[in-house]
């Protein structure tokens, strides 16, 4: 019986992985698909963790956690997990994908989420190279430039108005002419004179040279096609949350989760589940940053510290 698994070893699982080990469990493992480091490995570049100062990419940031971790213990399986079950007696069940199971006291969750792609031509070719699904990660390279951001939701007109304070101008992309952000957001991109709302518009494609992207062309209604010339497009058409593992047999959550599939925590990262937590990009209003989700990652394993030694 493993006192706590952990689902996922990017950022918050691999701190849930040091707070867990070092604060004295002694029967910890750490279930992660393929490399230890999370979507953070795939990042050219990473400026905003602190301490970590020069030009560092995100591998170059996560390489040196995992050994951080088995120094104290933590034990890392290369594993996918296919669901995470409540047994009567209150552990828990970890069903693996080769139909293997581990049983554990508590469990932390840290399978983090996706932004969707478009799905335009050059949005995979220039991605990282000019294209993005995060403004506060490259936000600051376009400082005093023009950027474009594509969709109509909450996140794409909150992420515009972030990125007004930074570029001289924002165009804002949208593939209908009304929009399903909060009518006070919609308010305060209207009135925000370096954003340019282009509605009813379809991005094409991407363009760019060896150094990355310079220009984007989209498809207006009419018919008509406009160029612009961008060195950046950030886009923001929905967010796919990694949470596969809490749905059961019957196709239900094993906790609660928000109507949009994260997980719903307090701020002990705690689910409606007592000894299940959850941390990092999967859980309700995660920032979706690495120094965000290491501190969910340490929040939840003193928590799960707390629980196995019958403290909560
Ligand atoms: P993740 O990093 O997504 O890790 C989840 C892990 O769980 C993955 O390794 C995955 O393989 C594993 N997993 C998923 N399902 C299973 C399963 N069923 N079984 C086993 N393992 C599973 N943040 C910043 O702070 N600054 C930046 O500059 C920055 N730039 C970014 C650039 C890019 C291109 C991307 C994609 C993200 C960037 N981010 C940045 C965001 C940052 O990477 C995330 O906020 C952070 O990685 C979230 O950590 P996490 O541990 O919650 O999830
Ligand atoms: P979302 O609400 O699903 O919006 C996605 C947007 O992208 C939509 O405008 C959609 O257009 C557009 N889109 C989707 N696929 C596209 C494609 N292939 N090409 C071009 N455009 C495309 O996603 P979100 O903005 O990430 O928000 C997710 C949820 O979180 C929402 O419920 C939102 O309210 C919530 N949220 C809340 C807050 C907040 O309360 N402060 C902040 C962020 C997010 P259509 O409109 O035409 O479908």
């Amino acid at each position: 019986m493993l006192d706590c698994a952990i689902i996922g070893g990017g950022p918050a699982g691999l701190t849930a992985g040091l707070y867990t080990t070092r604060g004295g469990l002694d029967n910890v493992t750490m279930f992660e698909k393929g490399m230890p480091g999370g979507q953070i490995t795939m990042s050219s570049e990473i400026e905003n963790y602190p301490g970590a100062t020069g030009h560092i990419s995100g591998m170059d940031l996560m390489i040196p956690w995992p050994e951080q971790c088995q120094r104290f213990g933590l034990k890392h399986e290369m594993s996918e997990v296919s669901r995470v079950s409540r047994n009567e007696d209150g552990t828990f069940s970890i069903l693996k994908s080769d139909g293997s199971i581990d049983k554990a006291k508590s469990v932390i969750v840290c399978t983090g989420s996706a932004p969707k792609r478009a799905g335009f031509i050059g949005e995979d070719v220039y991605f990282g190279r000019g294209v993005s699904t995060c403004a506060t990660c490259d936000g600051f390279f376009y400082k005093n430039k023009e950027v474009a951001v594509i969709g109509g939701g909450d996140t794409a007109l909150e992420e515009a108005l972030y990125l007004a304070k930074i570029c001289t101008k924002v165009y804002l992309i949208h593939r209908r002419d009304t929009f399903r952000s909060a009518p006070s957001t919609i308010e305060r991109v209207k009135n925000s004179p370096n954003i340019e709302l282009i509605v009813n518009a379809v991005p094409e494609e991407v363009i760019g040279d060896k150094m990355g992207v310079t220009g984007i062309r989209i498809a207006l209604k009419s018919g008509e096609i406009r160029q612009i010339d961008i060195p950046g497009v950030f886009v923001f058409v929905g967010n796919n949350v990694n949470n596969q593992v809490l749905i059961q047999e019957d196709g239900s959550f094993l906790c609660d989760m928000t109507q949009w599939g994260e997980v719903k925590v307090d701020l002990s990262m705690k689910t409606s589940i007592s000894g299940l937590f959850a941390a990092g990009d999967m859980r309700e209003s995660a920032p979706k940053q690495v120094v965000c989700a290491a501190g969910d990652g340490a929040v939840a394993a003193l928590q799960a510290i707390a629980y196995v030694d019958g403290h909560h």
